[in-house]
């Protein structure tokens, strides 16, 4: 069996200990041995990182962009094969982990071009004879601690901008899904980057992310992943007064007025409630249907969501792949059930699928109708193939229902009333609002991110990602 190493300070370096990387469609077959660090191997990582980060800074434009334009010509050029490998080990479909590992290529080949952006202001001082320069510095050394959901992209866009703008980065990807992190890293190896300002270092949260939380020498983390984890990477970044960005979680709504277009409406519930097997943060997980529309909409919601294929990820004619992981499988069955005693009804799905000769974890995607705010179903994200519908009289329940939560990543309307889309994109308490399109689905060149509970720090992604990744200068200087 093939075993995987760290890439640190420029070496691959093997560790005493390793974990094993399963496909959750075929519990049978073993991806790998991944490398998992010790303390010594992170604070190893954090040292060259900080050791090569003065000369990184300093490095021109055109060497970011050589890197970086590299990475995403390879990315790009492998899409096919790293799409496969991100559907065996975290279970979404090849065509999803295509368009992912797709989407990976082009945020670096966006951030390429940051590197010879770069920007500034020059002003005029309000005294005579003083010009004012405004420009930005990196930050320093970057720790990128990643979810297992999007294997690729969210490593793709955390360490793109900071290298891009300059800085040097400890990576530390989920436990759960180390192969992708590896292939990105593998590449990132050969891009003709400085030993030590790119590092991978596969590890647990408790060893390698308290590594980077701790360390003086990692001026800034920036972070995806639960609520939970979030708020405790917040607490110890700012006790020592280093820059934090949190991703977390989401609990979004999709409306659905009385004018919508039906066929728009029932494809965006499907793919934001369902695709990725619900697992994304931007999920359409509260669906949310005025009166006039309701019956007709969810009948044809709940035949849609019936006739979706579940399987193994990386069957052609799979449309949902299986949860992550046994705990994944668990919490979903856990909520469903929940949510039947809470009093909501399961008009689709909601229980394991058996596939003959596999062990997988296979689940029908459930839709758990006449949900309420009040519900803890319609209140906690579940991260899974769930979706609730909660019935409304009007578009302004519908509002208020829509906001009725701690999150606010992305919310959704399907209608045809351009006022009411207007007044919607006004009011809704989110960081992304979309109409008459899925909650989930973004582009890489525009920001990224949410309110409330949902996010912390500057946006990711576009030229906004500038802002977390460096740190404005202001220099004076009077004419000789
Ligand atoms: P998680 O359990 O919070 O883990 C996220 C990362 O934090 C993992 O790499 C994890 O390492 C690490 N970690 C755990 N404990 C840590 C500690 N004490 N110090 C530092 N790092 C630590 O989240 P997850 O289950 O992987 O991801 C699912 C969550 O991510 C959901 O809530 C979802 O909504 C959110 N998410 C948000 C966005 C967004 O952009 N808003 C995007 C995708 C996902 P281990 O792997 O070792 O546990």
């Amino acid at each position: 069996m093939d075993t995987f190493a760290n890439f640190i300070a420029g070496e691959w370096r093997t560790s005493d200990q390793t974990s094993r990387n399963i496909n959750p469609s075929d519990l049978d077959d073993v991806i790998g041995e991944y490398a998992v660090a010790s303390p010594a191997d992170a604070n190893d990582a954090i040292s060259a990182a900080s050791a090569a980060a003065d000369a990184w800074r300093h490095a021109t434009p055109q060497q970011r962009f050589d890197a970086l334009d590299f990475i995403a010509s390879e990315i790009l050029a492998r899409k096919e094969e790293l799409g496969d490998l991100l559907a065996r080990e975290e279970g979404k479909t090849r065509p999803e982990g295509i368009g992912e590992a797709g989407r990976a290529g082009q945020i670096f080949k966006f951030f390429a071009g940051e590197a010879l952006r770069g920007g500034g202001d020059v002003l005029p001082s309000v005294r005579p004879g003083v010009k004012v320069e405004i420009t930005r510095e990196p930050v320093g050394v970057v720790g990128a601690i990643t979810p297992w959901n999007f294997p690729i992209a969210i490593p793709a866009w955390k360490i793109a901008p900071a290298l891009a703008y300059g800085n040097c980065v400890v990576f530390k990807p989920a436990g759960l899904v180390p192969g992708s992190a590896w292939a990105l890293s593998e590449i990132i190896s050969r891009s003709g980057l400085p030993n030590g300002v790119f590092n991978l270092v596969m590890g647990s949260g408790g060893v390698v992310g308290e590594a980077l939380l701790k360390s003086d020498k990692v001026n800034a983390v920036t972070f995806t992943g639960s609520v939970e984890t979030g708020a405790h990477v917040l607490a110890a970044t700012s006790a020592r007064g280093a820059k934090a960005q949190l991703e977390m979680g989401g609990k979004n709504p999709l409306i659905v007025l009385d004018d919508a277009d039906l066929d728009i409406a029932v494809d965006c519930a499907v793919q934001g409630a369902f695709y990725s097997t619900g697992q994304r943060c931007t999920a359409s997980s509260r669906i949310i249907v005025t009166e006039g529309i309701a019956d007709r909409f969810v009948e044809a919601l709940a035949k849609a969501t019936q006739a979706l294929t579940v399987g193994d990820a990386r069957d052609g004619s799979t449309q949902i792949g299986p949860l992550a992981d046994a705990s994944q499988l668990a919490k979903t069955e856990e909520y469903v059930a929940l949510g039947q005693e809470e009093g909501a009804k399961l008009i689709a799905g909601g229980a394991p699928v058996a596939i003959e000769g596999r062990k997988g974890f296979f689940y029908a995607p459930a839709l758990l109708d006449h949900a309420t705010s009040a519900m803890r179903v319609a209140r906690e994200e579940i991260f899974g193939p769930v979706a609730t519908v909660q019935r409304v009289a009007d578009y302004e329940a519908a509002l208020a229902a829509a906001n009725d939560t701690e999150f606010g990543l992305s919310a959704g309307i399907c209608t045809q009333s351009l006022a009411k889309a207007e007044h919607f994109k006004a009011n809704a308490q989110a960081g992304m609002v979309m109409v008459n399109l899925p909650t989930a689905g973004v582009d890489y060149h525009v920001p990224f991110g949410g309110r409330k509970a949902s996010s912390f720090g500057p946006r990711e992604q576009g030229s906004y990602a500038r802002e977390f990744y460096t740190t404005v200068k202001t220099a004076y200087q009077r004419s000789a």
